[in-house]
């Protein structure tokens, strides 16, 4: 079963985002889970109501009612992997969200207004209800067993901030890639949560050029990536996301971070802050690309370069940023 159709399967295309339509990544996701975690954890389950658009509430296995299943039971956990949300519950049910393009979970007092394209309430002990509102009804919410959550695991890379990713393991599986290097940090098998946004603001920050072939970046460039991302991503969870149109917190409030985004949505007459020069907008694997020409160029340093160990234990210190 198809847990989570992609978007062109929804019959929407690629094409299609835009800076409006940018998608909630790992910071918007973690953001969510934060407040969540909050508000829900040790409460259980009074009520689901759905709306006119019941697809939004699906279940893993054949035959059970989705709504009828999560009826009393509790929430216990709340965990993010890559750019899902894992609502655990008792029982060994898992409640996996994932807000595709325009997906908002909030946090509401019973009995609140319904919010914009709202599809789902949930009513929970404390009299507060989550409710999921979704524009353009590419999110889903599914409820799981422990075994799809398992599944969902191995099917992702790591996380950003985990100890596999480091430069000698990172630079192996790159050394395997011919693409583009933006291509291999946007494929969730390789790093899981990240997405236009921050692999834009990573490759400017690591001064690399997204069309270079993955298997040409050195020891060195490898290690400046992920200490980019490392830092973008902990820039934005602590300023609790970018915020372009749709993207709100569980409260209802915006993200702070894209008034820091460097390249990100500035293509169009946007000035390097490095270094003055007009940044440049490239298409690359079918998403728009903002770069600067000037710092990001792509001449490709020769892959012998690359030593068999490497000794960064910088990650190290960086790690207590997220995930519990
Ligand atoms: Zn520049």
């Amino acid at each position: 079963m198809v847990l989570f159709p992609r978007a062109d399967q929804c019959g929407a295309h690629r094409d299609i985002h835009t800076r409006r339509d940018s998608m909630p990544e790992l910071p918007e996701v973690e953001t969510v889970r934060r407040i969540l975690d909050a508000g829900i954890v040790g409460e259980s389950i009074r009520d689901v109501s759905i709306g006119d658009f019941p697809a939004v509430l699906a279940a893993t296995l054949d035959g059970i009612d989705p709504a009828q299943t999560l009826m009393g039971r509790t929430f216990t956990e709340t965990a993010r992997r890559g750019k899902y949300l894992v609502l655990n519950l008792d029982a060994g049910w898992h409640l996996i969200v994932h807000l595709r393009m325009t997906g908002r979970l909030l946090l509401l007092p019973a009995g609140a207004p319904a919010v914009r394209f709202e599809h789902l309430a949930i009513r929970l002990g404390n009299d507060m209800d989550i409710r999921f509102g979704d524009q353009r009804k590419f999110g889903r919410l599914v409820l799981a067993t422990t075994n799809d959550v398992d599944r969902l695991d191995r099917k992702l890379g790591p996380e950003p901030f985990a100890a596999e990713i480091n430069a000698t393991s990172l630079s192996r599986s790159l050394a395997r890639r011919p693409g583009k290097i933006k291509n291999a940090l946007l494929d969730q098998r390789l790093i899981a949560g990240l997405g236009n946004i921050y692999v834009d603001e990573s490759l400017y920050r690591s001064r690399i050029h997204p069309e270079r072939a993955s298997n040409s970046l050195t020891i060195e460039e490898v290690k400046r990536v992920i200490r980019a991302i490392r830092h973008v991503l902990n820039g934005a969870i602590e300023r609790q996301g970018t915020t372009f149109s749709s993207f709100e917190n569980p409260y209802g409030e915006q993200g702070t971070n894209a008034g820091f985004l460097r390249v990100y949505g500035r293509s169009g007459g946007g000035l390097c802050f490095r270094c003055g020069a007009a940044l440049q907008r490239i298409v690359v694997g079918g998403r728009g690309t903002t770069f600067c020409p000037r710092c990001q160029v792509i001449g490709t340093p020769p892959i012998d370069q690359v030593p068999e160990h490497d000794d960064d234990t910088s990650f190290v210190l960086l790690q207590d940023g997220i995930d519990r």
